[in-house]
Parts: C-alpha cells; sequence; structure tokens
C-alpha cells in the first residue's frame, strides 16, 4: 500500500478531529434543544389547559365554554369530561387509543402506539360532589420540529463543512510544510549537483523550521568548508611535495650512476635525508592549516600571559638572545592555545631572522592598547614593498622564490594569519623596503583575575 505523506496524515487526523467535536457538538446541542422542546411543550401544554379551565362553567347543568375555550390551540387538543369520566365536548386525535386514568395537576407522557402524548389533567370541581374533567393533549412530535430540523440541517451541513475542514487542513498544513520542501530541495540539489555552496536561506525567524533551516545552513557551511580544505590540502600536497621528492629522486638516480666514494654516497643521504625533513615539516604545517580550515583543530584554549609565553618560547627554540630584544608589559593575557600562538611567534621570529640582514636584530615587544593585547615582531631586515604586503598572507607565496630551501614554502605568514583568526585576533603589517618589517598580532584582551 502506498504510504501517505506526513501532510496528508497530518490534514487526515485534523479532519477527523473536526468531524469528531462537530458531531460531539451536534449531538449535544439536540439534547439541549430536545430538553428546551420538552419544557416548551409541557409549558404549552399547562398554559392552555389552564386557560381553558377559566373558561369553562356549568350553568343551569349546562357546560359554558368562555370566548377564551379553544378545543384546539398550540398543538393542544382540549377535552372536557364529566365526573364518570364520560366526554362532555371535544374531539380525541384520531390516533390517541389509550384508556388514560385522570390524575388531577401531574403533566406525563403516554404512548398510543408509536405516537407519543403528552397529558395533563385539571379537575375542576362544581359544587359539592361534581365536577369536571379537563384533559389537555399534545403529540409530542408536533414539538419536536426543532430538533428534526436540526438534524435535517446537520445532515446536509456535516459533510460540507466536513469537505470543508479538509481542504482547509490539508492547505494550512501545506503552507507550513512549505519551508521543509524548501529544505529538502535544497539538500537533494546540493546531493545530486555536489554543489557545496547552496544553501536553504529561509527568511529569518523563531519557528522550528527557521531553526532546522539555519542549523542546515551551518552544516552545509561546515560540510563546504571542510570539503574546501580537503580539496585545497589534496592540491597543496601533491603540488609541493612533487618538487621535493624529484629532488630526491634525480639524487638517487645520479647517485646510482656516478656516486663512487663514501663520501658522494654520504652527500647523497644528507640531500635525501634535508629533503626528508622539509617533506615533513611540510605536510605536517599543511595538516594543521587544514584542520584549521576545516575547524577540527581542537583549540585547547587557557588563560596565557603573552610576555611569559614569548620567553619560554624563545628559550625552547635556542634562538641567540644577543640580537632578540624582547620588552614585555606585565599581564597582558590572552584567551588562546599556547601550542599555536608559540608556532604564531616562531614563524613571526623566524622570518625576522631569515629576512633580516646580516647581524640584524629582532624586537618583540607584548602591550595592550585599547582592548586588544598587541604582540609585534619587528625586523631591520630586508622589508617587503607596499604591493607584496597584501599577497604575503596567501598561501605558498614567496616574494623571491629564488632563495632556496632555507626560506621555506610560503605557508608560514598564511598560518600565522589562520591562527590569528581562529583567536577571535587579527594579523596587521608594516613594513618599508630596506628598513624592516613588523608583523602584530591583534587579540582580544582576557582580564587576569
Ligand atoms: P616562507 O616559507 O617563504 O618564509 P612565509 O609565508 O613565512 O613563507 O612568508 C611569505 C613571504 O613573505 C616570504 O617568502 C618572504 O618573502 C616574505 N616575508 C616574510 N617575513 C618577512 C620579513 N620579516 N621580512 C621580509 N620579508 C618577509
Amino acid at each position: 500500500m502506498k504510504r501517505l505523506s506526513v501532510k496528508l496524515k497530518i490534514a487526515g487526523w485534523l479532519t477527523l478531529l473536526t468531524a469528531v467535536m462537530s458531531i460531539l457538538l451536534l449531538v449535544f446541542m439536540l439534547s439541549i434543544s430536545s430538553s428546551i422542546a420538552s419544557q416548551t411543550a409541557m409549558s404549552q401544554l399547562s398554559q392552555t389547559v389552564q386557560l381553558n379551565v377559566s373558561n369553562v362553567e356549568m350553568k343551569d347543568n349546562k357546560l359554558q365554554m368562555g370566548e377564551g375555550f379553544t378545543f384546539y390551540h398550540n398543538g393542544v387538543s382540549t377535552l372536557i369530561y364529566n365526573q364518570n369520566k364520560a366526554l362532555l365536548a371535544g374531539q380525541l386525535p384520531v390516533s390517541f387509543k389509550v384508556d388514560e386514568p385522570f390524575e388531577n395537576g401531574l403533566t406525563r407522557s403516554v404512548m398510543s402506539g408509536d405516537q407519543e402524548y403528552l397529558i395533563m389533567d385539571l379537575w375542576l370541581p362544581m359544587g359539592w360532589n361534581d365536577g369536571l374533567w379537563v384533559r389537555g393533549l399534545m403529540e409530542v412530535e408536533q414539538q419536536q420540529g426543532l430538533t428534526r430540523n436540526l438534524i435535517y440541517v446537520a445532515m446536509i451541513a456535516l459533510p460540507i463543512f466536513i469537505l470543508l475542514a479538509a481542504l482547509g487542513s490539508y492547505y494550512i498544513v501545506k503552507r507550513a510544510f512549505k519551508p521543509l520542501e524548501s529544505i529538502t530541495a535544497t539538500a537533494k540539489d546540493i546531493n545530486e549537483a555536489k554543489d557545496l555552496t547552496g544553501r536553504i536561506a529561509l527568511p529569518p525567524g523563531r519557528d522550528e523550521f527557521s531553526q532546522l533551516a539555519t542549523t542546515f545552513d551551518k552544516m552545509f557551511e561546515r560540510l563546504e568548508q571542510s570539503f574546501n580544505a580537503e580539496k585545497q590540502f589534496t592540491a597543496d600536497a601533491s603540488h609541493e611535495l612533487r618538487t621535493p621528492l624529484s629532488v630526491i629522486r634525480g639524487a638517487c638516480e645520479y647517485a646510482d650512476k656516478y656516486n663512487e666514494t663514501m663520501d658522494e654516497w654520504q652527500e647523497t643521504s644528507a640531500m635525501i635525508y634535508r629533503q626528508a625533513l622539509s617533506m615533513s615539516e611540510l605536510i605536517s604545517q599543511l595538516l594543521s592549516m587544514t584542520r584549521l580550515d576545516q575547524g577540527t583543530e581542537m583549540l585547547h584554549q587557557e588563560t596565557l600571559e603573552l610576555g611569559a609565553l614569548v620567553n619560554t618560547t624563545c628559550q625552547e627554540q635556542g634562538y641567540n638572545m644577543e640580537n632578540i630584544f624582547v620588552e614585555f608589559e606585565e599581564d597582558v593575557a590572552v584567551w588562546g592555545d599556547s601550542a599555536l600562538i608559540s608556532r604564531l611567534i616562531i614563524n613571526l621570529i623566524d622570518n625576522a631572522i631569515k629576512y633580516g640582514r646580516t647581524n640584524g636584530r629582532v624586537w618583540v615587544s607584548v602591550k595592550m592598547e585599547g582592548n586588544e593585547s598587541l604582540l609585534s615582531v619587528r625586523d631591520d631586515g630586508i622589508g617587503i614593498d607596499a604591493e607584496q604586503q597584501e599577497k604575503v598572507w596567501q598561501r605558498f607565496y614567496q616574494i623571491d622564490p629564488s632563495r632556496g630551501e632555507e626560506c621555506g614554502a610560503g605557508l608560514g605568514l598564511s598560518m600565522v594569519n589562520q591562527i590569528a583568526r581562529a583567536h577571535g585576533g587579527y594579523m596587521t603589517l608594516e613594513s618599508a623596503i630596506n628598513v624592516g618589517s613588523c608583523f602584530t598580532l591583534h587579540l582580544p584582551i582576557k582580564k587576569i583575575n
């Protein structure tokens, strides 16, 4: 059996609920209307009988009826009997075939065949031991017209009402589910076209669908980021590893053909070792950058005092501190990952040394400015011209690639920039050719309690 869509199911349940509620309401109304109808009938019967009683009298042993007397009024037939229960005036309804005993003042219901009657008797005393019975008779069905009409109307109106409820429910559910259709369509597009740039982009709202759409959009963004990072890694790695690998291959081929002495073999092996080192450094840099790109590099954040971190990093790296001048304000703290920030410091100091002049100097400073903690690495080296200053942050960008192995792969500053952004900060660069460069990390301040 074909499974019903959720929309149809909800619309179906809503319709069923509406139908059940309407029927219950109808039954309730019918019971009220029938109770009102029977009360009205009883009061009509009693009023008519009483009115007629007040218009009956015996004069000279003769029955006399006043002007207000009616034998048939408002569905009530009035009959007058003597005290021996012989009918003196009035006509019994043809269908009334019951010999009902008289009971003074009591209104009751009596069945004659299928027909229900309301009966009321009143004893009208005349002198010492004579009197008259006045009996009112009313066909109950006549008074139940309202109820019957209601049932007729309901029989016609209810199906129309239920049909309208079904159409209305379906329309409302369809409208409510529209955002879900757009979520499904986007997910399908992304899947089929393998295009991760698609977004649901529902107008902002606080309902469940808007929240779902926002969550999906965030998920698509993460997927896209992660996919791009992976693509970038594969492209970067295969591109950058090609050079050292071909150097190693070339060296092996050359050594195989021409190496004769132990010294020559040692030279080849040292070169292969250097290439292997630079390859593993490249791979680990690329992996960290990919993880940062993907957002999967877990930041182990803690309160870091920048000055202390600079000192420890310099010590651990074994820099020659004769030419590196560190000055810092006390208690400049940030919320960060010590391993990453320390990698950033190493990258900047290494560059300052690499691109500095011989016996050049490097200044590392830490200070607070406004709401920011600033960490600057300044050198008096070759400098970077204004045109290149934007580009040095790009992956693999090198101003002068011919400088060879010592200069790395052009990934350092790109990683520095990524680390800054992962910490909610940013980098700035001031530089002038042959004067020197100053790279500054700006991070939000973290108060030390
Ligand atoms: P690399 O591995 O080449 O050092 P980086 O991303 O660290 O890659 O730097 C990119 C380029 O920016 C370098 O090739 C270099 O030309 C330039 N550069 C970086 N730091 C400095 C500096 N302190 N002084 C002058 N030039 C620099």
